[in-house]
């Protein structure tokens, strides 16, 4: 049997139309929500953040809180914090800054992003934290140029290795730059567990592994002992790949999760789907259970209506994600 189904969810400015939502998401056969908490919307919003929780749980949905923007994840996600803070920036091999995004070796930045989790889940009481795409920043001339070269990572580096950070990829380069994503993973999923042992840490990579983004293994997963969730989101429809691309990478995934007894769980995107593949979707989610998936989840609400990454036809593709997951649920 399934044990999570989940929708990301944008949250609503306005508590009048939150418990609409929540219904029609918990009526849809759906068990969690991963909630987007938005770095400029905190604290801003503070208080319809947790209205959804609080009104989530009452219905019986898990909620899962994903932190966006804060200097840590995917282009796009805009952090206030970092860019004030230049000395936070991951720098390239050349020397560029990188104002959005915070280096996960930087003590100071490390420190400010422990302390939004610990904010943030002791003021939203989630049942867990996701952890979205974690990774270095591709820098325009990859792989000439890559991050992270500051001055706190040259340092780290020389007393790690005993010799001054090269400015090309070598192996021991590729090697720090993976250690220093999954040292800062290592902390975060470990505040989160010294906050309430009963808190639930999922993770998501991103299906690939040529170190563009700082992850050229998924082995290190293994030592992370404070995971729970080990997550991927192998969007083929709108990244263009075939089907057994999809497949082969839910096997990797839960592969990963097996040898380090976590659960698994399968992203399927409710992005940019185009009219008429509609069904794949449903197919994405059936495959993926049978194949071993604990977990299922997309991404969002209502196929991303209204928003440049909306589904062509937006309704048909949400109603597709729905029947797929009454589907799975009577698995
Ligand atoms: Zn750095």
């Amino acid at each position: 049997m399934i044990w999570d189904v989940s929708v990301a969810y944008y949250g609503c400015p306005y508590p009048s139309h939150i418990e609409a939502d929540l219904r029609e998401i918990y009526e849809a056969g759906f068990t969690s929500i991963t909630l987007c908490i938005n770095e400029y919307e905190w604290p801003s919003i503070v208080n319809a953040k947790k209205i959804v929780v609080d009104k989530a749980q009452n219905i019986g949905l898990k909620v899962f809180v994903d932190m966006h923007g804060f200097g840590f994840f995917v282009p796009g996600h805009f952090s206030i914090a970092v860019p004030n803070n230049p000395d936070w920036c991951e720098v390239d091999s050349r020397g560029r800054i990188y104002p959005i995004r915070g280096c996960p070796n930087n003590p100071d930045y490390r420190a400010w992003l422990k302390n939004s989790v610990r904010e943030i889940v002791n003021k939203l009481k989630p049942d867990g934290v996701f952890w979205d795409e974690p990774s270095l920043i591709v820098p325009r001339g990859w792989p000439e140029v890559w991050t992270c070269r500051c001055l706190v990572c040259r340092r780290i580096f020389r007393e790690e290795y005993g010799y001054d950070m090269p400015d090309s990829l070598t192996d021991d380069v590729k090697k720090f730059r993976q250690n220093s994503l999954f040292n800062l993973l290592d902390e975060l999923t470990s505040e989160v567990k010294k906050l309430d042992r009963g808190l639930i840490n999922i993770l998501c990579l991103m299906p690939e592994h040529t170190g563009m983004h700082g992850i050229y293994s998924w082995d290190p997963v293994l030592n992370l002992k404070n995971l729970d969730v080990f997550s991927t989101d192998p969007y083929w429809i709108w990244g263009n790949r075939s089907f057994n691309w999809f497949i082969e990478w839910v096997n990797r995934a839960l592969e990963v999760s097996r040898k380090a007894n976590l659960k698994t769980q399968i992203w399927v995107e409710l992005i940019k789907v185009p009219k008429g593949r509609e069904s794949d979707v449903y197919r994405g989610v059936v495959k993926a259970v049978e194949l071993g998936a604990d977990a299922i989840a997309t991404w969002s609400f209502r196929a991303e209506e209204g928003s440049e990454l909306s589904c062509e036809d937006s309704e048909k593709a949400w109603k597709t994600m729905v029947e797929a997951v009454r589907k799975i649920r009577s698995m």
